[in-house]
């Protein structure tokens, strides 16, 4: 049994990002970019009004004082107005200023008179303007390579006149759930099966990392439909394998791996919930026949794995095997520590954006680590307090789904009501 920590690290050293790809702005939400981006207009990209009303010479307004209206600049078109001290030119939002203007007056500011306006407020220079460049200059950053694009980052770089942008790799994922109890939800079950749910559970949390699902099977315990299954699942960049990860007769997964010419790189890791977890790789024998699958081989042959890192026996070719302990809280802990980063790295997300988003919080109850693994306690982030919420077990699936955080004990560590935790976030 190696260390969390270790286990962690051996993973992200044999993971390599995928080639990058060039996509349409609106397919490159939650990718990772390849490229630091800067600007290359300033925002705004001239001075502009920030209300429809009226552009002035602010030296020339005082409250009380009568202007000229000599003239309208819409938004979208320069019509190159100037204006002079005691007139003033009609303006739209967003329309550019006239020369001579270095202020605009509400239209709710002033009363019209004709040719004239009255104006019913003092002006002073720069109101309602918006300077050229003052939200962005012209080469700074605005994108970091390995940075997630977000939907703020998309409209960012729509404003730039982007219309493509160069992202990490598609992964593409096999998830085999293996189990002769399990049953597919909307089917009768009998005595002593149960529905099948961890592939429903990690479909989602890959759709939320932005991977791509492409296979899902349900898979008995035994060693020949196993040994299928696997075959099949190992075309994918990464094959996820739930259950038959531990030591029970019926725990095949790793001996079938073996026979296929897997290398197990770690099995059994200390942490609590998900002590038997496995993660392995393996050479990829066949191209895949679906057109999906093509597209993962030709990302393969273009070099879709970079040469792995010193001391490491993976190589291009290589599915990455995650194996998680069939229990839905053990699958789902290993899933968060230990596939969601490596999954992101192999996206080309940066060191940082690797783990769930962290908050500081209150702890409601007192916490205690006697053991050697490290414990992940659930439980629910609220109003700036954390509770733990049902059984700490790991089959516990109902106490999971009412939870929204992770709170890691280290071995030995305890935790006072009221002491400041720091918690992994997932919802
Ligand atoms: P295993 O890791 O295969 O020994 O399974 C551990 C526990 O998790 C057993 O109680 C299984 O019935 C349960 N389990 C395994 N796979 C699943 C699954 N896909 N969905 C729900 N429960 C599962
Ligand atoms: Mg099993």
């Amino acid at each position: 049994m190696i260390s969390e920590e270790e286990a962690r690290r051996k993973i992200l050293e044999v993971i390599r990002p995928l080639p990058e790809r060039t996509v349409p702005l609106f397919g490159a939400l939650d990718s990772f970019s390849r490229q630091d981006l800067v600007a290359r207009l300033p925002m705004p990209g001239f001075d502009n009004s920030a209300m429809d009303g009226y552009a002035v010479v602010a030296s020339s307004c005082r409250m009380g004082e009568r202007l000229r209206v000599i003239g309208e600049q819409p938004a979208g078109v320069d019509r190159g107005i100037r204006i002079s001290p005691g007139e003033a030119a009609r303006i739209f939002t967003g329309a550019p200023m006239p020369v001579g203007a270095d202020a605009v007056v509400m239209q709710e500011d002033i009363t019209r008179d004709g040719d004239e306006i009255v104006l019913n407020v003092d002006v002073d220079a720069g109101d309602f303007v918006r300077r050229r460049g003052c939200d962005l200059a012209e080469g700074q950053k605005i994108l970091s390579k390995g940075e997630r694009i977000r939907a703020v980052t998309l409209a960012l770089l729509a404003s730039q006149g982007f219309s493509e942008v160069t992202t990490g790799g598609e992964v593409d994922v096999a998830i085999v759930s293996t189990g002769d109890e399990l049953v597919k939800p909307g089917r009768k079950i009998k005595q002593g099966q149960i529905y099948e749910s961890n592939s429903v559970l990690l479909q989602s949390l890959l759709q939320r990392c932005n991977a791509t699902v492409r296979s899902v099977e349900n898979c008995p315990d035994d060693q020949q439909s196993l040994s299928e299954a696997l075959k099949r699942g190992i075309r994918y960049h990464v094959l996820i394998i739930s259950g038959g990860v531990s030591v029970g007769e019926h725990d095949i997964v790793k001996s079938t791996l073996l026979s296929l010419g897997a290398k197990i790189d770690i099995w059994r890791v200390a942490i609590k919930p998900g002590k038997p977890f496995l993660f392995g790789h393996v050479a990829v024998p066949i191209a895949p026949s679906s057109r999906s699958s093509q597209r993962s081989a030709q990302s393969r042959s273009r070099g879709g794995r970079e040469a792995p890192g010193q001391g490491s026996a993976a190589s291009r070719n290589d599915c990455f095997i995650f194996g998680l302990p069939g229990n839905p809280v053990s699958g789902f802990v290993t899933f968060l520590q230990f596939v969601r980063p490596a999954v992101l790295k192999m996206m080309s997300a940066s060191d940082g954006e690797l783990d769930p988003t962290k908050v500081t919080a209150e702890s409601d109850v007192d916490l205690h680590n006697d053991g050697e693994r490290a414990h992940y306690v659930r439980g629910r982030f609220e109003n700036g307090k954390f509770l733990t919420v049902g059984r700490q077990e790991s089959h516990a699936l109902f106490g999971l789904s009412q939870s929204n955080a992770l709170l890691r004990l280290a071995p030995g560590d305890a935790v006072k009501k009221g002491a400041a935790v720091e918690l992994q976030l997932w919802d």
